[in-house]
């Protein structure tokens, strides 16, 4: 559908039960709030640069950050989420945001797409049938409000000049596991003491980091741990018995090794 109308009825559904990808300056304000927040991590084997013109590498590549897995390059996507069961802890009870002259550029931004491969496809929201109609949002597939727009712009900037931040910000925090892209996610959940810490560290220590770090995959599939130690990655299977703080979240069904 390239032509979208669209007016927010305020009924709240889009600020319940979220993990919201915050810029840094955004996470350091929702910590001392009191938010928690989420690392969520991927990575994709990276043996060797995309061809020129390839638009989606290219825009996967100024996201991430390059580093080593066992003897493979890799290049690893590290998202940093306010994560919340139920209402978000800035929603009044009128289903009106608390914060909205500080709200996160996600929440600006919303329903429109921040990803430029993703089309806005209505089903796919929380908003009821009702927001639907009578103001133009999109014409021919172009976002209308030139607002919106700056945002989405503002957005894509941070993620891409905050990769390598993001990257020191888990080195600070020792985070090292990651899913493989597409497959599901790690997910850690630092203490907030321990966030708001290492998010000071990185924006005022000179970076004295290993600049290929080294990380380990997680997989709930036999068969893609078989597969990346094959190429020379180091690869864990998840077992969730096991003592770690943090945890995987796979899109496909286990299965053994
Ligand atoms: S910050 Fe405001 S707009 Fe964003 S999810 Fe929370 S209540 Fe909704
Ligand atoms: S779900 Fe849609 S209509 Fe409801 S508050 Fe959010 S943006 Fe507005």
């Amino acid at each position: 559908m390239d032509d979208i109308d669209f007016e927010c009825t305020a009924c709240g559904k889009c600020c319940h039960d979220l993990r919201l990808p915050l810029t840094l300056a955004e996470a350091s304000d929702w910590l001392a709030r009191g938010g928690q927040m989420e690392l969520i991590c991927e990575a994709i084997p990276w043996p060797a640069e995309p061809e020129p013109g390839n638009a989606q590498a290219s825009y996967k590549r100024a996201r991430s950050t390059p580093a080593m897995s066992g003897s493979l390059p890799v290049r690893v996507s590290v998202i940093l989420v306010a994560a919340f069961a139920g209402a978000c802890p800035n929603l009044r009870a009128d289903m009106l945001c608390g914060i909205y002259d500080e709200r996160p550029l996600v929440c600006r931004i919303y329903p429109a797409e921040i990803n430029p491969f993703v089309s806005l496809t209505p089903e796919n929201k929380a908003c009821p049938v009702e927001a639907w109609q009578r103001k133009p949002l999109q014409r021919q597939g172009v976002l209308v409000d030139e607002t919106t727009r700056r945002w989405i712009e503002e957005s894509r900037r941070a993620t891409e000049l905050e990769a390598p931040l993001r990257m020191r910000l888990c080195q600070e925090l020792a985070v090292t596991h990651a899913a493989l892209a597409n497959e599901g996610f790690v997910i850690h959940a630092p203490e907030s003491s321990a966030l708001r810490t290492a998010l000071e560290r990185i924006g005022a220590t000179p970076d004295a980091r290993d600049a290929s770090p080294q990380w380990t995959f997680m997989s709930n599939r036999g068969v893609t741990v078989e597969t990346l130690l094959s190429v020379g990655a180091g690869v864990c299977l998840d077992e969730p018995a096991s003592p770690r703080n943090f945890r995987y979240h796979g899109f496909f069904e286990a299965s053994p090794a």
